[in-house]
């Protein structure tokens, strides 16, 4: 994903800092990135050769406040020279507009990462600050009625230009350049209000500092990494924070319901109702962008430009969806309303199933069904080895060499490392990777890629892109496997990208095609010869025994019902908050979820952290469904051997190296050899 409502403008303009790709986990959330540098090496392309790219932390506030006023002085200068002309402009504008959003990759990239990981508060501050600068700056250069009709009267050369031509305009469109001044004025000071109020929300999760107390006893069950070295109170309590490697394996495993209640109840509350009262003003204020336009809603104003077209179509699938899990849901949650009544020994006429004994019971009984506890994977996926399997994968799938960089300075904290990815047949270098593992204070704490700078063949540059999660230092479970595929598959998608302009690079695509390249990735951990990859880098990891692979797999289908189901109630909530009547969110989700067969839960603030559709998922979280059916088909094509070298190269080419430059069904046609279709998706429902 993109981040924010303003997704339109900060594709192109502040590319890729904001295209940050988030994982949908079982649970919820997700956020963004950028940084910069002052060095004039970094303020210009690469050159031909291609190097790597050099990762230069700022040392202080200060210098990011330099570099952020170089970058804007820069793009002025840019949006003169675009605005002037007495011959009538060629396609070369285009590449003109280009050099603009690698400028401002240059400097916003690095400082979007930085806002999100770096351990300094001061840095983090003055890259949002350089956020907020840009944007003012890029909604008042989309409303250059100059620039836009120069860019009106460009004939595009060929089909990548027309593309991109179109997808300028409609920029320009969408950020108001043919209304009338008052009403540019109103559209700059929503899109300030948005990006304001979007960072307010991402800062309050990721400087949450809440701690429950637990004693011994009270986290019976949890398995003790988790919280062995937790900080401990006067009482001898182990304190533990709301990050997912702490949180989910308590949900998963802790035998006392009152222990997962707390820390259920205080994940679905972070953000407060600061954040409730501030996603009910990004909801208002989108839609009164919306209004700016003649629309009726944000949903109607954003999906116009999307694979789904309409909000209509969107509903539709969504419909589409709904009948084929909702049986399914049913009967899955019979299940465990079984199992807690075995547990407990009690009548199952006595026995409620709440939605903190939801992970819990589906644990045990994949455990007692399938003898599959997530928990015995970690012996066998250290976090280091784990990447070197990723990595492997894509040498042998799509032809890509992976090494460590060697990194001159600093990165943004010791935990992070670099790694360059090159072409094994010809050598040459594709893409650099930041990769950034474990969980610390400040830190963001879901799992998303920042795909921050982009390749542009016009400019003979490579793509850098940072991937940002948060394991348990002692091993990853298979589902947390997953999880680092998924995101790899985002990197992927940016590094081997290799497109002529870099607003169109990687995944800078439409956001409901976005997360199919991923999700397609995601069940090759259940496949024993990829997981053999891993040997040459773990002397000491024994293979996971073939039984339990496939046990885990039949595990997986398990719950699927209780998951879809709760990725359809994200995607309606989203839409309905904004669709067409203003509702309050915490009400509105209320009202939603209560009817589901769970109900709602009094007392928790679910909307407050749901930080996707604060930022650029809004009127978009069904793209995870939608880009799902995607990949589905798009597994068809390696059902024969995941490892099949030849489709895989076929889909680098087809797919990945495309990026955004050509629409999604016209790739899927080139690379499936027909129209992409919905069949492979809903057989697996059938599972
Ligand atoms: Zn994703």
């Amino acid at each position: 994903m993109r981040l924010s409502s303003t997704a339109h403008v900060r594709r192109r303009f502040r590319p890729q800092g904001a295209a940050v790709v988030w994982r949908w986990v079982a649970a919820l959330l997700a956020g963004l990135a950028c940084g910069p540098t002052a060095h004039a090496a970094e303020s210009v392309d690469a050159p031909r050769g291609v190097a790597p790219f050099v990762f230069a932390v700022p040392r202080s506030a200060a210098a990011v406040v330099a570099q952020c006023a170089a970058m804007l002085t820069d793009l002025r200068r840019m949006q003169a020279h675009l605005a002037q002309g007495a011959e009538p402009p060629t396609a070369a504008l285009l590449g003109e507009l280009d050099a603009m959003t690698r400028r401002e990759e240059d400097t916003l990239g690095p400082l979007g990462l930085l806002a999100a990981v770096s351990p300094r508060k001061a840095i983090r501050d003055a890259a949002d600050a350089c956020e907020r600068e840009h944007d003012a700056f890029a909604a008042r250069f989309l409303q250059d009625a100059a620039v836009h009709a120069r860019l009106q009267q460009v004939s595009p050369a060929d089909d990548i230009d027309r593309r991109y031509l179109r997808e300028v305009l409609d920029d320009f469109a969408d950020a108001g350049v043919a209304l009338a001044a008052d009403r540019q004025q109103r559209v700059r000071e929503l899109r300030e209000t948005l990006t304001r109020l979007t960072q307010r929300f991402e800062r309050r999760l990721r400087e949450d500092r809440t701690l429950l107390p637990f004693t011994a006893v009270e986290l019976d069950g949890v398995p003790r990494d988790v919280w062995r070295r937790a900080p401990q109170d006067a009482q001898g309590r182990f304190r533990l924070g709301l990050a997912q490697a702490t949180v989910f394996p308590l949900l998963d495993n802790a035998t006392r319901a009152a222990t997962r209640e707390r820390m259920w109840r205080a994940f679905l509350s972070q953000g407060g109702s600061e954040n409730l009262q501030t996603l009910a003003a990004l909801a208002q204020a989108r839609r009164e962008l919306a209004q700016q336009f003649g629309f009726e809603s944000y949903a109607d104003f954003v999906l116009r430009r999307r694979m789904a077209h309409s909000e209509a179509e969107a509903q539709s699938f969504l419909a589409t969806v709904k009948d084929a899990v909702r049986q399914r849901e049913l009967s899955d949650l019979a299940e465990l309303r079984a199992e807690k009544a075995r547990h407990l020994h009690q009548s199952i006429d006595n026995t409620v199933i709440q939605r903190w004994d939801v992970a819990f019971y589906s644990e045990r009984l994949r455990r007692a069904r399938y003898a599959v506890d997530q928990e015995q994977f970690r012996a066998y996926f250290p976090p280091e080895a784990s990447l070197r399997l990723v990595f492997a994968l894509a040498e042998r799938l799509l032809g890509v060499t992976v090494e460590p960089l060697a990194q001159r300075e600093p990165l943004w904290h010791r935990d992070a490392r670099g790694y360059t990815l090159s072409d094994t047949h010809t050598k040459a270098l594709l893409g650099t990777l930041f990769v950034d593992l474990y969980p610390r204070a400040d830190k963001f704490n879901h799992a998303a890629v920042w795909s921050f700078r982009n390749a542009s063949t016009l400019a003979g540059r490579r793509a850098a892109a940072a991937l940002v999660v948060n394991f348990n230092r002692q091993g990853l479970t298979l589902e947390e496997l997953e999880t680092l595929l998924h995101e790899f598959g985002h990197a992927l998608h940016a590094l081997l990208s290799n497109t002529r302009y870099a607003a169109q690079g990687g995944t800078n695509v439409q956001l409901d095609f976005v997360e199919a390249p991923s999700q397609m990735l995601e069940d090759w951990v259940y496949d024993p010869q990829v997981l053999a990859l891993m040997a040459p880098w773990c002397a000491a990891c024994a293979p996971v025994p073939a039984a339990l692979l496939a046990q885990a797999r039949a595990a997986r289908d398990f719950g699927k019902g209780i998951g879809f189901s709760r990725q359809h109630l994200y995607a309606r909530y989203d839409l309905a908050l904004y669709g067409r009547e203003s509702a309050d969110p915490l009400a509105l989700w209320t009202r939603m979820e209560a009817d589901t067969p769970l109900g709602s839960v009094s007392g928790t603030l679910f909307p407050a952290g749901f930080e996707h559709i604060a930022s650029g998922y809004a009127a978009g979280y069904y793209g995870y469904l939608w880009s799902l059916v995607i990949a589905e088909d798009l597994r068809t094509a390696f059902a024969a051997d995941r490892l099949d070298a030849q489709v895989g190269r076929r889909y680098r080419e087809t797919v990945l190296e495309q990026g955004g430059q050509v629409a999604p069904d016209e790739l899927l046609r080139r690379f499936l050899g027909r129209a992409t279709d919905s069949r492979a998706f809903f057989e697996s429902l059938g599972k």
